[in-house]
């Protein structure tokens, strides 16, 4: 995976690491996959930050008080939050998605980090750009001091939307009077009005749909699918 900078441990599973939630998806073994996959980036599972997504723009500021929230139950998770930003060293953040993207927001200058969850509905909300605005507030960090990075999610090949989001706006693409909805193209834009140089984001080309057999997808699985984890940690 492409380095985001110094002192950061971060990467997203795949398939092969298997069901990574405790909540979706058939979940016996999660805790295990957590254990296996986090280990290769030198994150003890146990001490996990995850949140109870819901598709919102709730930011919340993670403490060292967080540490382990949502770690070995579900239970734990922060509630109604998909974004967790943090300057303290040594606590793992993690979002969940099965098409949804995740998206990556480290200064290492600071050192401060950011960790996003975008559906269509947190990405409509603008959540990454809320996220950054809060990190430039609460971090007292520039705009050049970012870079992003994004998770593997769905994309406009396979994302048809509702009429509802035919005002959604850049990243809505009208094929054959229906229309699909690209949201790393849309989140990408939110981060470049934020300020955030070009070459400082990293996109990754990959379609959880159109490669169902390398990653979950919502949209074809349903609702048995399983969550891949995206998690990032201040070393
Ligand atoms: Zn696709």
């Amino acid at each position: 995976m492409e380095s985001l900078g110094q002192g950061l441990a971060w990467g997203f599973s795949n398939r092969e690491d298997g069901n990574m939630s405790l909540f979706y998806g058939e979940s016996n073994n999660s805790l295990g996959n957590r254990e296996k996959f986090l280990r290769t980036l030198g994150i003890d599972y146990k001490d996990l930050v995850c949140a109870k997504q819901i598709h919102s723009n709730q930011i919340r500021y993670v403490s060292d008080s967080d540490k382990g929230k949502g770690a070995l139950s579900y239970d734990t998770a922060l509630a109604d939050t998909d974004a967790l930003i943090t300057n303290k060293k040594g606590l793992p953040l993690a979002i969940f998605t099965a098409d949804c993207l995740s998206i990556f927001l480290y200064a290492e200058t600071i050192p401060a980090l950011g960790l996003v969850h975008a559906g269509r509905e947190g990405t409509r909300e603008n959540i990454v750009s809320e996220t950054i605005i809060q990190m430039q507030k609460r971090f007292n960090l520039k705009a050049e001091d970012l870079k992003a990075c994004f998770g593997p999610a769905i994309r406009s090949c396979c994302y048809e939307v509702g009429r509802d989001f035919k005002d959604f706006g850049y990243g809505l693409i009208k094929r054959d009077s229906r229309y699909y909805i690209d949201l790393i193209e849309a989140n990408k834009k939110q981060i470049l009005d934020r300020g955030i140089k070009k070459e400082n984001i990293r996109v990754c080309g990959i379609c959880t749909s159109c490669e169902n057999d390398r990653f979950f997808s919502f949209r074809k699985e349903g609702r048995s699918s399983g969550r891949m984890i995206s998690a990032a940690m201040l070393k």
